[in-house]
């Protein structure tokens, strides 16, 4: 069937996390809509991760509201469980998901509402736009990487399992969550893994019998507003891998991982490095124990009987390559043979053809809600706060722009009907029954 002539109130664009929580809240309600989806429900969990790749979040914290995982509450979901989880998601309340339609443009209407869409299917109609596309959407290798070099180079979403990689040592660059991930695999395979270790936020995997995903929550973290200053640009290295255990860079160190700073340049087989490793470490161990004085303010204020964690406190003694660091790494002699950049993503909007972006293509939006009328995105970072782009904090972003579409709807039937009172969500009140003159 084409979805071509199709006239949509409300178009979502995506069907990952996002496209399936910002459907669940149109259909609660009542808004017509209806979802493309390129290729297949939450595919990003499907296809495009690693393959050992669990939640960063235990199952209980990183879901929906209306449904659990049939796993143990504090396990960590493999990812093809978190593509299921969504998958039945949206069966659950028979969502109206197209899948394998691409939108390929998006534009407004001249001289009347709505907008015009085209998808590899078709034109649609639509009065509204929701872009549900994802937080990371295409990934970014810094203009620092070396070209015609005889080096395997990919980024973290190519990369699959070790078996995928030439012999060889490995460079991962960036230690955020994927990049220390992999760094870890590669290195309990059997690969000499150099890491390169950038500004970092590392919480400890658990603190006094809670996880650090409970700990945000009560603290207050997940939802900021803004980054704080300074630190919009950190990372955060977490990991579910293996039961869930803290990022500590000083053990990965023990395990045989050579910790590098920030990768600086390359120059043919030579590579430099910043001498900032010790700086980030420094700054890493701040975060990690800032978050347990807090935690431990909020167990005091609150009169919790949570046990007790020096050993928490502890640290390792700083490794070789922390007291030593290599600044300058001649690639071949080192038997490096492949890069892996961990270096993020961003944003890719030109399929959306509207006045809201900045020059740099940033999209402009309050909370989701654009300043092109009728288009709206969800699921970025920090779309509304710090849990905007992950699994429980999409949910809340989408209600919120669900009932400003309603809310949009009501206005619109107020014009064409002239009747206010005739919306068919709320009871009517009988004035002369109670009395009113
Ligand atoms: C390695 C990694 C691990 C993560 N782990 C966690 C975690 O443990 N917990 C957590 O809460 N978050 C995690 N996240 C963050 C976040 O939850 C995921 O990135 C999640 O996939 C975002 O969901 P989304 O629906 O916003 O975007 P996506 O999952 O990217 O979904 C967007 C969908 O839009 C579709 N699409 C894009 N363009 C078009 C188009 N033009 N037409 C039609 N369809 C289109 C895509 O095919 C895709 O299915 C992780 C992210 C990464 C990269």
């Amino acid at each position: 069937m084409t979805v071509e002539q199709i006239q949509v109130d409300t178009l979502v664009v995506g069907a990952g996390q996002a496209g399936v929580a910002m459907s669940e809240h149109l259909s609660k309600l009542g808004v017509p809509h209806l979802v493309l989806e390129r290729s297949r429900v939450a595919e990003a969990w499907r296809s495009g991760r690693w393959d050992s790749l669990v939640a960063n979040g235990p199952v209980w914290h990183d879901r929906f509201p209306g449904l659990e995982f049939a796993i143990e509450p504090d396990a960590f979901a493999a990812k093809d469980q978190v593509a299921d989880y969504f998958e039945a998601y949206a069966r659950k309340f028979n969502a109206p998901i197209r899948t394998g339609v691409e939108v390929r443009k998006v534009q407004r209407n001249v001289g009347r509402p709505g907008f015009t869409v085209e998808t590899s299917d078709g034109v649609i109609q639509a009065n509204r736009v929701v872009a549900a596309t994802g937080p990371f959407q295409r990934p970014v290798i810094p203009p620092i990487a070396p070209k015609g070099t005889a080096l395997n180079q990919l980024h973290s979403a190519e990369y699959r399992n070790p078996q995928q990689l030439p012999e060889g040592a490995v460079l991962v660059v960036g230690a955020g969550s994927s990049g220390v991930q992999i760094a870890d695999e590669l290195q309990r395979a059997g690969r000499q893994v150099y890491l390169s270790v950038g500004a970092h936020d590392r919480p400890p995997r658990s603190y006094r019998n809670r996880d650090f995903c409970w700990w945000l929550g009560v603290l207050g973290e997940w939802d900021a507003e803004i980054a704080k200053p300074g630190r919009e640009h950190v990372t955060i290295a977490v990991s579910g891998a293996r039961g869930g255990q803290t990022i500590d860079f000083r053990a990965l160190a023990q395990q045989g991982i050579t910790l590098v700073g920030l990768t600086q340049a390359f120059d043919g087989d030579r590579v430099t490095f910043r001498a900032d490793l010790v700086d980030n470490l420094a700054r890493g161990d701040e975060n990690y124990l800032a978050l347990l004085d807090a935690a431990d303010a909020y167990i005091a204020r609150n009169g919790l009987h949570l046990p007790l964690e020096p050993e928490a406190r502890q640290r390792l003694p700083d490794p070789d390559c922390v007291t030593q660091p290599i600044l300058a790494l001649d690639l071949l002699a080192a038997g490096v043979t492949s890069i892996i950049w961990a270096t993020g993503y961003a944003v890719d909007f030109s399929w959306l053809q509207v006045d809201t972006f900045t020059e740099q293509g940033k999209p402009l939006h309050q909370r989701g809600v654009s300043r092109e009328p009728g288009v709206y995105f969800l699921g970025l970072p920090w779309l509304s706060r710090r849990g905007s782009s992950f699994i429980w904090g999409v949910w809340h972003d989408a209600k919120h722009v669900a009932d400003h579409i309603a809310t949009q709807r009501k206005y619109q039937a107020y014009s064409d009907a002239r009747q206010p009172s005739a919306t068919a969500d709320a009871p009517v009140l009988n004035l002369s029954s109670v009395g009113a003159h």
